[in-house]
């Protein structure tokens, strides 16, 4: 007989960390129908098993609600998994090896076939240099080559990939790009700066059999790593992209919650379409829209009028306008444009964002917190590229980089994400930088802006979830709510912070049914009622 007050799935004997204020520790936690239905003592268990639901004894391990990450691009992501990795993680350390990674892959493909590799940095290369189309021209001349930057937002073509997307020294520079050029003869060096928009219509596209791997992998990472939901900002996302997501959903290739932000573009054309999921909104819906807001060419793109414009269009649809800016005059700028859009038709509560946020001194914080913004920000960037900044970014900026502290000090909302691809997506990585502020190597970035444990898991569940106007429905474990949680093999909120970056999720649970089982924690007979 089916009775809503009797559960299906109870976790027991675990250590619940709810990040629920109004019960933040339990043993507990009995779900019915997707939703968690109670939190309590393992005492509990006795009166709530009488309808034998599956019960996984967590063996004292700590329970927390599932990670959200509220910033990552997944098709690039899904992209990166089945292109080849020319990043330090992969142990690339010179041009040279950049050009004999190529020249392996090329002897297996026919020629004319696009080689797409991605991840280097100029940085961690032994000539300290990008790699130019020369570079490139001599690993292969008969297939065309599209390496792409560790930020995703710059490229390098090499000669023949240059003539097939028409870039020759009579092209100009497109909005919002740069060909950087030979200073004596004028010819493009094959190095591109902002023009991902031009080159995702010259380019031909991964073919769907390969990008729908790429999916079907990137959805296996994100389980693993106990991300349940996750907010999409890659930049052209549209119409045709929530088709995309909507197979992959469908298909069951895509397992975490998503919300998807449209791109500039994808808005003008997105009004009066259907936008509605199978399985609801819970589990895919569409959020925000994404404005690229940088000083790549040495000014501000868009430009302030056009990007007040841009902003009050979005704030009156309703929508977030969800503003990537790194630099202290482009956070100024998407304040001054949220202001112009407030003052125009005020509303409160409207979580506009600002995605980075990267160089920001206390009074643009302040500024912030009286408009009523939230921050997405990458604590993970500290760690992976902390010891990069330490060296490269000028002292005056380095002591406002990702303020964490006081941002939150200055009470605006800061919601934790990975960028991913730019950096891997595991959130225990970013919960550990937002603490400890240490890179990779060791080195400190800005000590003094580590936050608590606690605040730094809520980054990551309850204020991710704000993000997207979502926090009555998930980002702790509260009767109600989504239940989407995960089991950890330590708990971040007791672990001195070095231990916390290693700490291992092993069991994911999305909408009550579990997802991942690393350790086949949910299978074990054993623990069966
Ligand atoms: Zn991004």
């Amino acid at each position: 007989m089916y009775d809503p007050t009797i559960p299906d799935l109870i976790l027991s004997n675990a250590n619940i960390i709810t990040l629920d204020p109004v019960h933040p520790q339990a043993e507990l936690v009995a779900i019915h129908g997707g939703k968690v239905l109670s939190v309590g003592h393992s005492r509990e268990l006795n009166r709530l098993k009488g309808a034998k639901p599956k019960v996984i004894d967590c063996r004292g391990k700590t329970v927390i609600p599932g990670f959200i990450d509220a910033h990552l691009h997944l098709p690039s992501f899904a992209e990166s998994l089945v292109t080849m990795d020319l990043g330090p993680r992969n142990n690339v350390c010179s041009i040279s090896d950049i050009q004999g990674k190529i020249r392996q892959l090329s002897q297996k493909l026919p020629s004319g076939t696009w080689i797409r590799c991605g991840g280097y940095d100029e940085f961690y290369l032994r000539e300290k240099r990008h790699p130019t189309r020369w570079d490139l021209d001599s690993a292969t001349l008969i297939h065309p080559i599209k390496l792409i930057h560790r930020t995703g937002h710059a490229h390098v073509l090499n000669s023949l990939a240059l003539k097939l997307t028409g870039i020759s020294k009579e092209t100009p520079d497109p909005e919002g790009g740069l060909i950087d050029r030979d200073i004596m003869t004028g010819e493009p060096t094959g190095l591109l700066y902002g023009m991902s928009d031009f080159l995702s219509k010259s380019v031909p596209p991964l073919d769907n059999h390969q990008l729908e791997h790429g999916i079907r992998l990137a959805n296996r990472e994100l389980l693993s790593l106990g991300i349940t939901s996750i907010q999409d900002a890659s930049p052209r996302n549209d119409i045709e992209r929530w088709e995309m997501f909507k197979r992959w959903k469908a298909q069951g290739y895509l397992e975490p919650r998503v919300c998807m932000m449209l791109g500039v573009e994808g808005f003008k054309d997105y009004r009066g379409n259907d936008s509605s999921a199978k399985g609801g909104e819970t589990y895919l819906r569409i959020g925000g829209v994404k404005i690229i807001l940088d000083e790549t060419t040495g000014r501000l793109n868009p430009g302030q009028t056009e990007l007040n414009e841009l902003v009050f269009t979005i704030h009156q649809s309703g929508l977030q306008a969800v503003i990537h800016a790194i630099e202290e005059t482009s956070i100024e700028a998407a304040c001054t444009a949220i202001e112009y859009a407030l003052q125009k038709s005020p509303r409160s509560d409207h979580r506009h964002r600002i995605e980075h946020c990267s160089v920001c001194p206390e009074p643009l914080s302040k500024r912030l917190a009286s408009l009523g913004v939230m921050v997405v920000t990458q604590p993970s960037f500290l760690y992976f590229n902390g010891d990069r900044y330490l060296q490269t970014v000028p002292h005056l900026q380095l002591k406002h980089l990702y303020p964490i502290a006081t941002l939150m000090r200055n009470s605006v909302q800061v919601a934790g994400s990975s960028d991913c691809p730019i950096v891997p997506a595991n959130p225990l990585i970013g919960i550990y930088s937002a603490i400890s502020r240490m890179s990779e190597t060791g080195k400190a970035v800005l000590a003094t802006e580590g936050i608590a444990p606690l605040e730094a898991l809520l980054m990551y569940t309850d204020y991710a979830a704000r993000a997207t106007f979502e926090e009555k429905i998930k980002g702790s474990i509260t009767p109600g709510k989504l239940a989407d949680l995960i089991v950890l093999n330590g708990d971040p909120t007791k672990l001195p912070a070095d231990e916390i970056k290693d700490i291992q999720v092993e069991v994911t649970v999305i909408n009550g049914k579990a997802v991942w089982d690393k350790k086949g924690l949910t299978n074990n007979p054993f623990f069966k009622v």
